[in-house]
């Protein structure tokens, strides 16, 4: 059985006004338990230091991101190092959603069609 993909969000510290109107634990909650992921994990600031050494840790070749954080191209830019020196392909593992200014509804709702899209490809 093909795995499931992996959820991460990354909160950006927790004090970014771009988050202030997601409820981070409601979001987090629905995605292990209502969708069809291996399981959601929270990141406070994946794009520093410890967040890479995080990445590289953790990544593993043929598993699939959904990675919720800021702009996508920003997101290829700052992880994308992480995935290849794992011998990972950032393009072809990770889904890179921004759930920024988003009502916890709408990001619920976005990160679903990204499960959905993961299931069918
Ligand atoms: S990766 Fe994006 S969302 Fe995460 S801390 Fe950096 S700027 Fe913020």
């Amino acid at each position: 059985m093909s795995e499931k993909p992996k959820f991460v969000m990354c909160i950006c510290t927790g004090e970014c006004p771009g988050f202030q109107s997601l409820n981070l634990w409601q979001l987090i909650n629905y995605v292990r338990n209502e969708l069809d992921v291996e399981y959601a994990i929270v990141h406070p600031q994946l794009c520093v230091d410890d967040g890479d050494r995080f990445l590289t840790d953790y990544i593993k070749p043929n598993s699939k991101y959904i990675i919720g954080a800021c702009d996508p191209k920003m997101q290829r830019k700052m992880f994308k190092d992480a995935f290849a020196s794992v011998g990972g392909d950032f393009d072809q593992q990770v889904i890179s959603l921004d759930l920024r200014n988003m009502s916890t509804e709408d990001a619920m709702k976005k990160v679903e069609e990204a499960v959905k899209q993961t299931v069918s490809s």
